[in-house]
């Protein structure tokens, strides 16, 4: 039964907001606690969309083309509720290889085209000369989600009734025979309270495991950058081995990103990995050395043990899971919002849906005794 209370999304990031919008359409009363708006790596990331340019395998393959298929129904809802262009460009990504054989061996070339030097020298104006291959998955691409998807959601929220608090750290969940009741908050101006609910979805990305510490979730922190391009310098994206170029429709380019799995939450930029993405860039596109800098910025990436998410049941009942996304949650967004709306509704849930719930469950790392 569908009680009367708000519905408490723990965390207004990426997750919380997509699965925060997919709720309120339903006609849920949803109220979302947020700790920091500006600290959510969805503002953070570079928004690919590559399940195949990533090289994912298996099951996570599998959501994520899922996920990929539904993202541009799931990208004209968000659209249409909140008069914001999100800018999706299903624009391809070119992933380059220092020969052939390296590419043929790539988890994923079975769903790309395979490029030879002179191919990837046409996708690619003025790539470096070490790479002599390329996969192209046209079926790949990118959205803007750092100017334009989060925005275009926070509006959509608002205008479907879903209630904001900012400022608001959740301390402590508050539970009773592994049954969820609500949870205890410091609100803005430090007061803490204890707010009641029968229903939660937990979606603090990379700070999860401290909202709820069984949760095996840690920091991996990313190190960005973004030059001005001349408009249409490139047209899609590459994505090299440690550095990526994502062209924006309008010249922008963002540049990402350090992989920092042992600084755990320390925060800033540091000379060492503005140096490896410079680096990294002249290896890929030596003209782009030449490009106007624009900003610098960085952010944490909620990652597991096996870098997919924890979607669906939690420990206590009543609390659910969307997080752990690692490196993938712009491309997840969209399955992951549909899956926990399909669980907290009460319909019935298709054999493909309870199969990828059963997959990303939180305690498939528990060891049995
Ligand atoms: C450098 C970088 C590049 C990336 N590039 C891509 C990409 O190209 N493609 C892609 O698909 N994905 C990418 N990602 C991954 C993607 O950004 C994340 O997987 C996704 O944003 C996770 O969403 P989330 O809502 O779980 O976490 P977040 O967006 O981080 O949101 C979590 C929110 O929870 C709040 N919170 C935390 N603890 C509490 C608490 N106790 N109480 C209240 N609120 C709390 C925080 O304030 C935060 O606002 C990238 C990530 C990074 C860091």
């Amino acid at each position: 039964m569908i009680s009367d209370n708000p519905l408490l999304v723990l965390g207004g990031g990426l997750m919380g907001l997509s699965v925060a919008h997919q709720l309120a359409r339903q006609g849920r009363k949803v109220e979302i606690l947020s700790r920091q708006r500006s600290e959510a790596a969805g503002f953070v990331a570079a928004g690919m969309l590559a399940p195949h340019a990533e090289g994912l395998n298996g099951d996570l393959l599998k959501l994520g083309q899922l996920s990929l298929k539904r993202i541009p129904s799931w990208v004209k809802t968000i659209e249409d509720d909140s008069g914001i262009s999100c800018g999706l460009r299903l624009c391809g990504i070119v992933v380059p290889f220092l020969s052939e054989k390296e590419r043929d061996s790539y988890p994923t070339a079975d769903f790309g085209q395979c490029l030879n030097r002179a191919e990837l020298e046409e996708e690619v104006l003025g790539i470096g000369s070490c790479w002599k291959a390329g996969l192209l998955f046209s079926q790949d691409g990118q959205i803007d989600n750092r100017r334009r998807l989060m925005r275009a959601l926070e509006k959509a929220c608002v205008g479907l009734g879903v209630h904001f608090q900012e400022g608001v750290e959740v301390l402590e969940l508050v539970n009773e025979q592994e049954r969820f009741h609500g949870v205890e908050i410091r609100d803005a101006t430090g007061e803490r309270k204890i707010i009641l609910s029968n229903e939660a979805v937990l979606c603090s990305g990379a700070w999860s495991g401290q909202v709820l510490n069984r949760l095996p979730i840690f920091p991996v922190k990313g190190q960005m950058f973004s030059l001005q391009a001349p408009r249409d310098a490139l047209k899609r994206v590459i994505f090299g081995p440690g550095t990526y170029m994502v062209p924006r429709e309008d010249g922008l380019i963002v540049i990402g990103a350090t992989s920092e799995r042992s600084v755990g939450f320390t925060e800033g930029l540091t000379p060492l990995g503005q140096k490896e993405l410079l680096d990294g860039i002249t290896t890929l596109l030596p003209d782009a050395r030449n490009w106007p800098p624009m900003e610098r910025w960085w952010g944490f990436r909620p990652c597991t043990p096996d870098e997919a998410p924890l979607l669906g049941p939690s420990p206590l009942k009543g609390l659910w899971l969307a997080t752990g996304h690692h490196r993938n949650g712009v491309l997840l967004a969209a399955i992951t919002a549909e899956l926990i709306a399909t669980c907290l509704s009460g319909q019935q849930i298709s054999n493909q849906l309870l199969q990828l719930l059963q997959t990303f469950r939180w305690d498939r790392f528990e060891v049995e005794t």
